[in-house]
């Protein structure tokens, strides 16, 4: 029940979404208060904001980050998270925390611990052993590595190896913006096709993976539109960190595509969500009921904002979103107790 073409008579329903590049820990971003510097490039933005944020992150609050995350996924009509995840100062055990706040919502998450060298090589490691940890243990996981340009070559090897020995990918941010501008040449040895490639907007040359593209974000960085349909890889949709609505993310990243290119449509850009049942594929078994008829025509569904998820059965038959609001978790608790481990986080800053 996955969308298909225009011809199709379309309905109310589709397949469980999928956000095939997150970072669960932002939810309780929003609203901070303003970096002291105000920020002027992607690298800035990096500094001032989004690394202050994670060294300041502790287990509790992870564990409400990805909790309000999930439950604003699921209310999206999003059922499958593909998460990158750094708490440099929370490593151990962070991965198990986000797959269980996950599990308490019912969404299916893909953990990743996001690899570095920013904090000297003794947290490269740490970050390596957290992801051996818990894909070892039974964890859905990626190896996660932040961007080629925060890690050393003997890191980046070190992580390639360990990807390759639990059989799983690399998951890692690749020339989302200028300072990353080498990420083509020192990966290009290294990758292989089920590496996940984040971004790609300032890439120089072809890289085995398949590119996740996050429109949204890369307006809001500043960093340039990534045109991601001029390479051959496959595509999958993701948002960055800015909630799971995949429905909003199509729409903009179909305008954002046809702004370049007046011949594209609807069902190109569809793809790239349908592309995500390729890493979560039981998505496809879960049916969400929308607010909206034609739901599961791309054509209708990129000229229709405001969709809404009225519900969302699993694959197993469980009712997960009744009405709009959460089954299995309560919505106002969980509201409630994100924003007091937002204040704790905010008051670190
Ligand atoms: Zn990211």
């Amino acid at each position: 029940m996955s969308v298909s073409s225009s011809s199709h008579i379309s309905s109310a329903q589709t397949s469980g979404l999928v956000c095939a590049h997150h970072h669960l820990y932002s939810a309780l971003a929003r609203g901070m208060p303003a970096p002291p510097l105000q920020p002027t490039n992607f690298l800035s933005i990096l500094e001032q904001i989004w690394w202050r944020l994670d060294a300041a992150l502790d287990l509790d609050m992870i564990y409400w980050s990805a909790k309000l995350g999930a439950m604003e996924a699921l209310m999206s009509g999003t059922t499958g998270i593909i998460d990158h995840h750094e708490s440099p100062n929370a490593i151990e055990g962070s991965l198990d925390v986000i797959a269980q706040a996950c599990d308490e919502v019912g969404v299916r998450v893909i953990c990743a611990y996001g690899v570095t060298d920013r904090h000297g090589a003794d947290g490269g490691r740490r970050g390596l052993a957290e992801n051996e940890r818990f894909i070892r243990s039974g964890g859905r996981g990626l190896v996660g590595v932040h961007a080629a340009f925060t890690c050393s070559d003997e890191l980046l090897e070190s992580a390639a190896g360990l990807a390759a020995d639990l059989n799983v990918g690399i998951h890692v941010h690749v020339a989302e913006g200028p300072d990353d501008i080498d990420a083509g040449r020192r990966l290009e040895q290294l990758a292989t096709d089920d590496w996940l490639l984040v971004h790609c907007v300032h890439l120089d040359r072809p890289l085995q993976g398949t590119i996740a593209h996050n429109p949204r974000s890369n307006m809001n960085n500043a960093v340039g539109y990534a045109q991601p349909a001029k390479w051959s890889n496959r595509i999958v949709l993701g948002t960055d960190g800015i909630g799971a609505d995949m429905l909003e993310e199509f729409r903009l990243a179909y305008v954002a595509r046809r702004a370049v290119d007046v011949t594209a449509t609807p069902d190109d850009v569809w793809t790239w969500v349908d592309n995500g049942y390729d890493f979560v594929p039981e998505c496809r078994d879960d049916v969400v009921t929308w607010n909206y008829d034609h739901v599961d025509s791309p054509w209708h569904t990129a000229f229709t904002p405001g969709t809404r998820a009225i519900s969302v059965v699993s694959g197993s038959g469980e009712r997960l979103l009744d009405d709009g609001r959460p089954v299995r978790v309560d919505e106002d608790e969980v509201r409630r107790k994100a924003s007091e481990a937002a204040q704790r986080l905010f008051a670190r800053l």
